[in-house]
């Protein structure tokens, strides 16, 4: 009997290699129509971070004009490479329950497929879509995204979850085969006459018209494609990857890291495709600490995945997996203005901060730097400094950036509640001629070693400045 399918691919799963939930549609399907639609709570400048009954509404978009331009960029991938495959994506912008909703009716679509989300606004997300189609619809939730799929964990993650990152890895370790990724499934030629105009997006019309802070950088370009290329050009071409274990920490430059997390968080390349490739590698040209350590971090990618998976709602809250905490963090605004601007006359914190308003990246070290300093030096609350990230970052992925500052505040799983970065130390080992520094602080260049040295202690512990008012008052006097 003749099915029609239909695909909603959402912003963290855009590519059609080793995609379950493409295979499974065009599997079930005699005719599938291929749909994003922008979801019109979630993009747009005007769409304001979420508000908590206990701290205030940020003023920052919940999607910044970085991760926007490089979502607009995979989608426009996707489209390109479903008409080499003589189909089409429809691209939408709009609420995406009514959108499915007039798209399933007019077209008597019977099964609708998509993946799971990684959080509990995605999952809520998904729910509200659900009840809007109604039952003339299946609704299909495929698990996607990881390493292994939540139906092969070695534990029952409905009652159970590893304490540990290492015990979790360990059990995956030993247990797990990671699946070869799937070629992508011989796309059908639409045999329904579908007559749907796509929306055009663009920055512009999200509300985006400031666009001077796009140009001169060297901002990642999104999609599939560009996911691939990154591949061969880290791993085969510069063989980057045999020395990731050492450059891993690094703070500047293309090439130190694998810069695949934008390309895993927005779905363009699959985790289990990177770990076949850092294989072919191992067997091909060298197997050593780098190789593994990389697949080490996925490892650690999927922990963050599968705790949001176990601990839903609570990633969010202040205390997260505790059942309290020690710190009595304060709501100090200007305070966190001054730190989300780059303006705490701390030299590191504040090239950070202006490298992420400036690009919406931080490297992995700088961001477990600004979160200590965040949480434990200015005392502020830590779901501030999440938010935040969440506005900013290309590589925003709901688990993985509220799960490391779940760890970061010390109300993560994690047995280190105290975890504490000394700033001027940090600086010392990771930017000892301070090169990073005057990258993003141009004024430094007319100063010496000894005065950014000084300046290293602002704000921190070693300063003695340690109640909340006491710091609002230093920063007063400082501007
Ligand atoms: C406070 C905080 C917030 C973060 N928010 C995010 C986020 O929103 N999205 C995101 O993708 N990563 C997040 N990370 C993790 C990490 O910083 C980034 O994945 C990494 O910097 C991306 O660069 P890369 O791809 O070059 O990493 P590589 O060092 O090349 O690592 C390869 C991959 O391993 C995974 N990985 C590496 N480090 C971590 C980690 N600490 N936790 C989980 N997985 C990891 C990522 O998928 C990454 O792409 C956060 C870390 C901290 C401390």
């Amino acid at each position: 009997m003749n099915k029609t399918g239909l695909v909603l691919f959402r912003s963290d799963n855009l590519r059609l290699n080793d995609n379950h939930v493409l295979i499974k549609a065009h599997r079930e399907n005699t005719n599938v129509l291929h749909i994003f639609i922008y979801d019109s709570k979630i993009f747009g400048i005007n769409n304001k971070l979420y508000k908590y009954k206990d701290l205030s509404q940020l003023d920052y978009p919940k999607t910044s004009i970085f991760r926007s331009k490089f979502i607009i960029e995979c989608v426009e991938n996707l489209k390109k490479n479903l008409k080499n495959l003589n189909n089409d994506l429809i691209i939408k912008h709009g609420n995406i329950g009514t959108i499915l909703k007039d798209i399933c009716e007019k077209y008597k679509i019977d099964n609708v497929y998509t993946n799971q989300g990684k959080a509990n606004f995605e999952k809520n997300s998904l729910k509200n879509i659900k009840k809007k189609l109604g039952n003339n619809v299946n609704f299909n939730i495929v698990w996607e995204n990881t390493l292994v799929p939540i139906n092969r964990l070695p534990f029952n993650i409905e009652t159970t979850f590893p304490n540990t990152a290492t015990s979790f890895r360990k059990k995956l370790e030993s247990n797990c085969n990671i699946n070869f990724p799937e070629k992508i499934p011989k796309i059908k030629k639409q045999h329904i006459n579908v007559n749907i105009e796509s929306d055009v997006i663009n920055l512009d019309i999200l509300g985006f018209t400031d666009k001077e802070i796009l140009k001169n950088k060297q901002l990642p370009i999104g999609g599939e494609d560009a996911a691939l290329n990154r591949i061969n050009d880290y791993f085969w071409d510069k063989q980057l990857l045999h020395n990731y274990f050492d450059t891993r920490n690094e703070l500047m430059g293309e090439n130190f890291s694998s810069k695949l997390a934008h390309y895993l968080s927005s779905g363009c390349i699959s985790p289990r495709y990177i770990v076949h490739e850092v294989l072919r590698y191992e067997k091909t040209v060298y197997k050593n600490k780098s190789t593994y350590w990389l697949i080490f971090e996925l490892y650690f990618r999927e922990y963050f995945i599968y705790y949001s998976e176990y601990y839903g709602s609570k990633i969010f809250q202040k205390c997260a997996v505790k059942s309290k905490t020690t710190y009595n963090w304060c709501n100090d605004l200007k305070l966190f203005k001054l730190w989300c601007n780059g303006e705490t006359r701390n030299p590191l914190i504040d090239a950070f901060m202006i490298e992420m308003k400036n690009t919406g990246y931080i490297s992995n070290r700088g961001r477990q730097i600004v979160a200590s300093y965040l949480t434990r030096d200015l005392n502020i609350d830590w779901r501030l400094g999440a938010l935040y990230f969440q506005s900013m970052l290309i590589d925003y992925d709901p688990a993985l950036n509220w799960g490391n500052w779940n760890y970061s505040a010390g109300v993560g799983s994690d047995p280190r509640e105290n975890r504490y970065f000394s700033i001027p130390k940090q600086a010392e080992k990771f930017d000892p001629k301070y090169k990073f520094i005057r990258h993003w602080l141009p004024k430094f260049n007319y100063h010496n070693d000894s005065y950014i040295k000084r300046l290293l202690r602002k704000g921190t512990r070693s300063n003695k400045i340690k109640s909340k008012n006491r710091i609002t008052n230093y920063y007063k006097k400082s501007y």
